[in-house]
């Protein structure tokens, strides 16, 4: 199990990068992050060849047409990829490779590269309401990148409502979430969560 990747997908502002930070502080060794590609800018507190590369858009086209990407997407008017290099730093570290990315990139995964096989894990938020208040908390939306996040996370729920994930957990409680989480990540056998009703 520690040998297939873990890919972690759930709504932005869901609390992927809460858990996930958690979890490589936890585990130093363990486990490794499949640093994406981004066209978007760097929030605060982000540093480039940590949590992304931030690139631009005439770099990221220039890494597509040279089929340096496994999978690439474009979420809330930017530009997202995982380059095949960056899975390969992981592998040669002899750590879980751990990815976040969004229901696209899943999808992108399971068509075009199924010898890949991870194993795909959907963090929900509790509700609709609650994932609105941690995106706005987090305070690094305007009104209109908030709005397109909100929007694609009705898409995200939908393909998670269908079926399209392997296990769910809830991020309700932090410690509850990360416990499960930590689990699943270890290669432990989980029941995994029940998806919320989001009436949608
Ligand atoms: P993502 O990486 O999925 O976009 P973040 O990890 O940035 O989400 O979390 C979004 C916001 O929600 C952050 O301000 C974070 O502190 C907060 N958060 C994360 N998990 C929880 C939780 N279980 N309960 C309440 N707030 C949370
Ligand atoms: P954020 O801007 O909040 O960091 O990420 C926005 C969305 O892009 C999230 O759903 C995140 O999982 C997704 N994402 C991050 N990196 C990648 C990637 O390499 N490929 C794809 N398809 N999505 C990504």
């Amino acid at each position: 199990m520690m040998d297939r990747p873990l890919v972690v997908c759930g709504p932005s502002g869901t609390g992927k990068s809460t858990l996930l930070n958690r979890l490589f502080a936890a585990h130093p060794t363990k486990f490794g992050f499949s640093i994406s590609h981004t066209t978007r800018s760097p929030r605060p507190g982000e540093v480039d060849g940590v949590n992304y590369h931030f690139t631009t858009d005439a770099a990221f086209v220039e890494m597509i047409q040279r089929g340096e990407f496994i999978e690439n997407a474009q979420f809330s008017g930017n530009r997202y990829g995982t380059s095949v290099k960056a899975v390969k730093d992981v592998a040669d570290q002899s750590r879980r490779c751990i990815l976040d990315i969004d229901t696209q990139g899943v999808k992108l995964i399971k068509s075009n590269h199924p010898t890949l096989n991870p194993v795909f894990l959907f963090l929900s938020p509790p509700s609709l309401p609650e994932l609105k208040k941690r995106l706005t908390g987090r305070g690094t939306e305007t009104q209109d990148s908030l709005q397109k996040r909100l929007d694609a996370a009705i898409a995200e729920i939908q393909y998670a409502v269908e079926g399209g994930h392997d296990i769910v957990v809830v991020n309700d409680d932090v410690e509850r979430a990360y416990g499960v989480l930590e689990k699943v990540a270890l290669g432990e056998q989980v029941e995994g969560d029940k998806l919320p009703e989001f009436g949608l």
